[in-house]
This record gives structure tokens, C-alpha cells and sequence, in this order.
């Protein structure tokens, strides 16, 4: 018996971030959007908690115990009191790893979704999410899927009302960039540019009104005016490439285009789905990125497989 769990990565069409806290996070306003570009987690049973990976990225995945979706299988075996959980994960791998697109989130939800198929535990819904939020910010989300705005550091989730499919380009870069790091130098910019970086200076972020009526409304042109990501200018100060990138693909006809949370991968909102193949085929030719992928969302968060 296995179980497959096909999983969503995410971009932040508002990405708001508040001042350093004395806990060394940030206070987020993160509007989270799942796209159809997906990883898929297999669980097989197996002794004790082993990982395989396969794709484009998969060398650089690690196969130890740090991986997202064999933290997320400990979690949950010993949650439910399992002394000796027994489980084979596999993940095929197509969402970029540190590409700022919750990769590895995705894989720890998935893993949650299929160790309690596998296990036959039947974890509500409630306590998934709890168990995700534990294995870090992003992971919530990757459970919902969808669209959500998500508050302080990213796990406290309120669904939004979206209409419609809005289409998008990922320009994926080579290598990745770390998130602490953009968020270090998101303060360090802050700091220099003498407006201060501590969460008494910077007001707390909240989701822009306009954004959430474009998205409710399904209307692409509005949402594109409205998408933000105060990561954007940290990104580009440790990778400047990316600002060809981005150019990139506004010339070819996107519609709007910002770094995809703490980045390297650049997303490109376009009208519809033929002006996005024609704008992941500019960015593939243009030498600014590794690979571009036309994809769409909202799509609903970790599943598992049927047939
Ligand atoms: P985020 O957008 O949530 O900040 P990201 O997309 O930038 O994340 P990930 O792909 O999630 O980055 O990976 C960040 C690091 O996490 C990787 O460099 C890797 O060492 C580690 N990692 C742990 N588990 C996984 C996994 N299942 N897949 C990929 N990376 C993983």
C-alpha cells in the first residue's frame, strides 16, 4: 500500500513585513496563493523514517533528519504516541528548492497528509494544522492551499474570497537564497536607510485593501497594480541579476513581476494563459534564468492522489 500527496507551492501577492521583534522574528501581512506548479510526497511503509527525492533539484535536497517531511512524519508519529514509526517517503520534487516558494514547507504538509493516510490515524483537520505550524510558518498554508492571509510569522490563517484562475510565470534562478539571510538584509537596508528596523520603528504590516477586492473581484490587471513584497528590494541587493529578470518578463507581456517572497525565484502575473506560455518561453530564451514554468491558481492545499 502507498499513498501519494500532491502538494502546491506558494507566492506572496502581498508579501508586508514589520519591524524585528525582540524574538527575533518579523510581524508578516502575508497573502499566501497556491499555484499548480506541485510536489508529490509518496509514503510507503517502511523501518524507521528513510527519504529518496528525484527532479531537477533533488541533489540538493537533504536526506537526513532535517528534511521538512521527515521532521513532519516524527512529529506526527509521536503526537499519537508511535514508538517506532515505520515509514518510506519519496517526493518528487518539480517546486524550486530555496527559491522562496515554500518547497520544503510543502513537502513537511505533505508528509503530515500522508503518514496520517499511510498510519490510519485520522488527525482532524484542527490538529494537522497545529502540528504544521509547529514545523514552521509556511507549513499551515501549504495544508489549506488556496489563498490566505497569514499573520505573525505567517501561521495564523484567515481563507479570502478569490474569483476565478489568475495565470503566472516562475522564472526559477540557479541556486537558491536564504530566507533569514534576505530577512537580515531587509533590516540591514532598513537601518541604512536611517527609517530604523525594530518593530517600534516599522509600523505593523496589514493586507492592502485593494489587493483583497482584485483578488475577490478575479480581475488581473487590479491585482497586478496591487501585488507587493517589501523582501523585494533585500533580495535584489544580494542577487542585482534578478532585476534583468524581472525586466525580462515585463517586456515579453506580463503584467506585473516581483521577486516570489525572500526570492531568487521571480513571478509574473499575465491576463490570461496564452500570454503566460508566451512569457515563460521569452524568460527560457532570455538567459536570465535557469527555466520559466506557466502555471495558474488558486489550487487547493496538500491532497492526496486518487488513481
Ligand atoms: P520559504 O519560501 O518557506 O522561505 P524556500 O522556498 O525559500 O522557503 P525551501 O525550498 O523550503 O526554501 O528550502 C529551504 C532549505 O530547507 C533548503 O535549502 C534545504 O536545506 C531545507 N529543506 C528541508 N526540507 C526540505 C525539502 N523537503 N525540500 C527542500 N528543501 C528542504
Amino acid at each position: 500500500m502507498s499513498v501519494t500527496v500532491r502538494v502546491p507551492a506558494k507566492v506572496n501577492a502581498q508579501l508586508g513585513v514589520g519591524g524585528l521583534r525582540a524574538d527575533g522574528f518579523h510581524d508578516l501581512a502575508n497573502v499566501f496563493f497556491a499555484v499548480a506548479l506541485a510536489d508529490e510526497v509518496t509514503a510507503t511503509p517502511g523501518e524507521g523514517v528513510t527519504l529518496s527525492c528525484e527532479g531537477p533539484d533533488a541533489h540538493v535536497v537533504p536526506l537526513d533528519d532535517s528534511n521538512l517531511a521527515a521532521r513532519a512524519a516524527r512529529l506526527l508519529a509521536a503526537h499519537h504516541g508511535l514508538a517506532d514509526p515505520g515509514v518510506h517517503l519519496h517526493i518528487t520534487k518539480a517546486i524550486p528548492v530555496a527559491g522562496g516558494m515554500a518547497g520544503g514547507s510543502a513537502d513537511g504538509a505533505a508528509a503530515l497528509v500522508a503518514c496520517d493516510a499511510l498510519w490510519g490515524l485520522d488527525t482532524p483537520l484542527p490538529v494537522l494544522l497545529e502540528l504544521a505550524a509547529e514545523l514552521g510558518s509556511d507549513v499551515p498554508f501549504a495544508l489549506l492551499g488556496g489563498v490566505a492571509l497569514g499573520r505573525g510569522r505567517g501561521e495564523i490563517l484567515e481563507p479570502l474570497p478569490v474569483a476565478g484562475t489568475f495565470h503566472w510565470v516562475f522564472a526559477v534562478a540557479d541556486g537558491g537564497l536564504s530566507t533569514p539571510a534576505v530577512f537580515r538584509e531587509c533590516d540591514r537596508l532598513r537601518s541604512e536607510a536611517g527609517t530604523g528596523f525594530t518593530d517600534t520603528d516599522v509600523p505593523t504590516p496589514d493586507a492592502d485593501p485593494a489587493l483583497l477586492a482584485a483578488l475577490a473581484d478575479g480581475d488581473p490587471v487590479a491585482l497586478a497594480d496591487a501585488l507587493a513584497n517589501d523582501l523585494q528590494a533585500a533580495a535584489l541587493s544580494l542577487r542585482p541579476a534578478l532585476a534583468d529578470t524581472l525586466r525580462a518578463g515585463t517586456d515579453a507581456g506580463a503584467l506585473a513581476a516581483l521577486v516570489s517572497g525572500s526570492g531568487p525565484t521571480c513571478a509574473f502575473l499575465t491576463k490570461d494563459a496564452e500570454t503566460a506560455a508566451h512569457v515563460a518561453a521569452a524568460l527560457r530564451a532570455s538567459g536570465t534564468c535557469r527555466t520559466a514554468h506557466a502555471t495558474h491558481g488558486p489550487v487547493p492545499g496538500a491532497v492526496v492522489r486518487t488513481g
